[in-house]
């Protein structure tokens, strides 16, 4: 055995080698850490919840809890018909796959649910991957090769930052939402060279929209391929829930349309979903969905059948609209600076002056009962530190109004807004 690997449980001692402890990168963080904790606020990146009621309500640290930081957008985790396939499935075909797609991990409810969003998007393939991470990671780095360009925002969520970083295409990342500084990054590209622009419907840290009507029309202009992340719309946004680029009038022109399960949806899983004819070939060459185990099939029977309700969810899609914009009026007139001037979507972020009152005022809130994001830099987009509530088609308008009283509480408790 080589000088320095050890077979005992003691880590290995690297004095007198001049080598470095790996994780010394990561000692600023440690420290900004400490200081926040020793400051005595609850760990605001390791809640428990203790016991889930429902959508909108859990127990965290004893306390009875309204959930406004879940993306639990349409309530349908505890659906009675969605639970009760989750059941049956886990008594009819067992707890899990343990294997691959493309080997024994393809199940009959691994179709069911492919049919379920060919049918919910009206597009001819669907393929399901185990988290919407991956489906970013296996898509992005496997359709955009050595020679391609990647044109994307660069407030992209990091599952296509790290799709980009699998890959070996050329990554061009252009200012957030700017539909000039997209045009004049494709403008630049070779002629002839393979171009994959990535743009996302909803940007889940400010919940600001895309102007996807323009940007796909850019796109096109330049012979790009445009693949659309609806992580944050599917469900909610969009006359039959598809996202904004339904509500833009643009899905035909998307080539692929990525989502998740672990929001509207209600469990866990990612999809891609596209009407290129060649699209089945992904099945074998891309990597993330290859070389991994497939969804367990309870998982898979809840997704096609929540899926299937969100096709008829009208009224908890008018339901949601209603609570966003209540919630983003009513912080706005509490003197709240918001990420958006109006509601865009069911993502409402409340931008704080710095990341020790932001602690502070997520901790207030928790003491009120209630359940926000926080969130901070490197994730945030210009160093924000922002308090980041995503509402639920099942939160009440008393549920609503409760959550007023309680930012205002702790809003003037911490002196976000004035007495
Ligand atoms: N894309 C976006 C825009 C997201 O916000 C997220 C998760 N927050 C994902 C993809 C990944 O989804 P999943 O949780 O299914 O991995």
């Amino acid at each position: 055995m080589s000088e320095g690997i050890s077979q005992s449980d003691q880590p290995v001692t690297r004095e007198g080698d001049g080598g470095q402890d790996l994780f010394s990168k990561f000692d600023d963080l440690i420290q900004t850490r400490e200081t926040l904790l020793a400051g005595g606020v609850e760990d605001p990146f390791n809640l428990v919840m203790e016991k889930v009621l429902s959508p909108t309500r859990a127990i965290c640290n004893g306390r009875d809890t309204i959930l406004l930081g879940t993306y639990n957008y349409m309530g349908m985790t505890f659906d009675p018909d969605v639970v009760d396939a989750g059941k049956q499935a886990l008594a009819d075909f067992g707890a899990g796959t343990t294997g691959s797609r493309v080997l024994n991990g393809t199940y009959q409810g691994h179709k069911e649910v492919e049919e379920a969003l060919k049918d919910f998007y009206a597009m001819d393939h669907a393929m399901v991957f185990s988290t919407g991470y991956q489906a970013n990671l296996g898509i992005i780095s496997t359709i955009a090769g050595k020679g391609d360009y990647i044109v994307l925002d660069i407030d992209s969520h990091a599952s296509i930052w790290d799709g980009c970083a699998l890959g070996n295409a050329e990554v061009v990342p252009f200012k957030h939402n700017d539909i000039e500084a997209l045009e004049k990054r494709l403008r630049r590209i070779p002629k002839g060279a393979g171009k994959l622009v990535v743009l996302e419907g909803v940007y889940s840290m400010l919940g600001d929209v895309a102007p996807l009507k323009e940007m796909v029309a850019v796109a096109k202009k330049y012979g790009a391929m445009v693949l659309v992340d609806e992580a944050h719309s599917m469900g909610f946004i969009g006359e039959n829930g598809r996202g904004v680029c339904e509500e833009q009038g643009v899905i035909d022109d998307c080539d692929f349309i990525i989502g998740t399960f672990s929001k509207s949806v209600g469990t866990v899983g990612g999809f891609c979903v596209s009407n290129h004819p060649k699209f089945e070939i992904m099945r074998l060459v891309c990597r993330p969905y290859v070389f991994t185990a497939s969804l367990p099939p309870s998982v898979v029977a809840t997704a096609a059948v929540s899926i299937r309700k969100l096709m008829h969810g009208a009224d908890k899609r008018a339901h949601l609209w209603q609570n966003s914009k209540r919630l983003h009026g009513g912080l706005k007139d509490l003197g709240f600076q918001l990420g958006t001037e109006e509601p865009q979507s069911a993502i409402v972020a409340v931008i704080m002056p710095d990341l020790e009152r932001g602690a502070a005022m997520w901790e207030a809130l928790l003491h009120e009962g209630l359940y926000v994001n926080l969130a901070r830099p490197p994730a945030t987009p210009a160093n924000m530190t922002l308090l980041r509530c995503s509402l639920c088609a099942e939160h009440s308008d008393e549920e609503v109004e409760t959550i007023l009283g309680m930012f205002e509480r702790a809003g003037k408790k911490i002196g976000i807004i004035e007495s």
